[in-house]
């Protein structure tokens, strides 16, 4: 039994002040992951702030159109809210296609962006890993591999974000409000998880002392062309072997806007900007799709066990494009890979 100290934060500021001043603290929202990992003894805090009782525990219209998300929303509160299930349907789907309805009742919209790698070397702590003991090496690269990275891997870790949620706030470009020692600041989606580099410890781009206060949604122009497609190796209760959303805007049947983001490929939701622009004006049609897939997945890269991904990678971004763009998403409940 390892000793830790709990505090019920009240506010904001108090749970700010207590995470800046001390480097053992951590935060507890929905403790869905964190009681495992300190189980595991890969989290071994000195102090636990209970962040449940702040007000931060709302969905609301923003004037623009768009909507904000608090931090402390559950999964489940934010796939079932209907302003959420008709503007964002994207994000309501990628939700639904996560864990358990057990969990998604317990899980919170911060928790589930800072949850943890699922890598099986990262919760043995019998093993070497640079994201659990930096500088201890690398047990997965030469090792079991299977639902690794295959684009923006290190020499120093390989493996991948495990959210479904994250997918689609990528590609519907999120921006994440935090909370810190220096005051309030917004963080693009595609800066607030980290490629791993030879720093694979860190998985995103918080300060010290600072918290996820909000999620906040533009207005889009996604609610008809969107899917969200989920592969993995159980129809239920299981991470994403690869997962897709893409979010299209359309004229004439050419694009006007797409938007691809992919899930466990990378240390974080993987898009590519460059490549989505190349396709603006471009008949969305299959020649288009097998391109854009082709594009997308040009640098990626096996590590043995898990070369099946590239394939696999590609053939379930053609076919997102496909439901996406047929104004046919795919269904909520995911797809198995046999
Ligand atoms: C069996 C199982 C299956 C699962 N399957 C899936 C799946 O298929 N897809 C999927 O996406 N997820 C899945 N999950 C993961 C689940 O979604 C996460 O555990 C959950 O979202 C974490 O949210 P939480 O509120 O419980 O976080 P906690 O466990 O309380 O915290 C997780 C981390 O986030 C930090 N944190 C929490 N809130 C904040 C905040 N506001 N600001 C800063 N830091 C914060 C904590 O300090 C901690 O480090 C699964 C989990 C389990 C146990
Ligand atoms: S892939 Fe990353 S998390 Fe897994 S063992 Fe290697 S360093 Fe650790």
């Amino acid at each position: 039994m390892r000793p830790f100290s709990y505090t019920r934060a009240q506010t904001v500021h108090e749970a700010v002040q207590a995470l800046a001043s001390d480097p053992q603290a951590v935060l507890l929202a929905g403790g869905t992951n964190l009681i495992d990992l300190m189980k595991y003894e890969v989290e071994r805090p000195g102090a636990i702030i209970d962040i449940n009782r702040l007000p931060l525990n709302f969905i609301n219209d923003l004037p623009d159109g768009g909507i904000r998300i608090g931090a402390l929303v559950t999964n489940s509160s934010v796939a079932d809210d209907e302003r959420v299930r008709t503007r964002y349907p994207l994000l309501a789907s990628a939700i639904l296609a996560g864990a358990s309805p057990q969990l998604r009742n317990a899980a919170t919209t911060g928790g589930n962006l800072l949850q943890r790698t699922r890598c099986y070397y990262f919760y043995d702590a019998a093993t070497p890993c640079n994201k659990r003991q930096p500088g201890s090496g690398c047990a997965a690269i030469g090792g079991v591999n299977r639902i690794h990275a295959i684009l923006g891997a290190s020499d120093s870790c390989i493996t991948v974000h495990p959210s479904d949620m994250c997918v689609a706030l990528a590609a519907l470009g999120a921006t994440i409000e935090v909370e810190g020692p220096a005051g309030r600041r917004d963080i693009a989606f595609s800066d607030f998880h980290r490629l791993p580099g030879d720093r694979p410890e860190l998985d995103n781009t918080l300060q010290s002392g600072e918290l996820v206060v909000a999620i906040r949604l533009e207005p889009n122009h996604f609610a008809v062309h969107h899917t969200y497609l989920k592969l993995r190796d159980r129809l239920s209760y299981a991470f994403a072997l690869v997962s897709v959303a893409v979010a299209v805007e359309l004229s004439n049947d050419r694009f006007v806007d797409v938007r691809v983001a992919l899930g466990g490929v990378a240390h974080k939701p993987w898009r590519d900007r460059l490549v989505e622009a190349e396709f603006a004006g471009v008949v969305a049609d299959e020649e288009a799709f097998q391109k854009l897939a082709e594009r997308l997945l040009s640098g990626a890269k096996g590590h043995g066990g898990n070369d099946f991904k590239i394939p696999l990678a590609a053939k379930a971004i053609v076919r997102a494009l496909k439901h996406a763009t047929s104004g046919r998403p795919q269904d909520q409940a995911a797809k198995s890979v046999q």
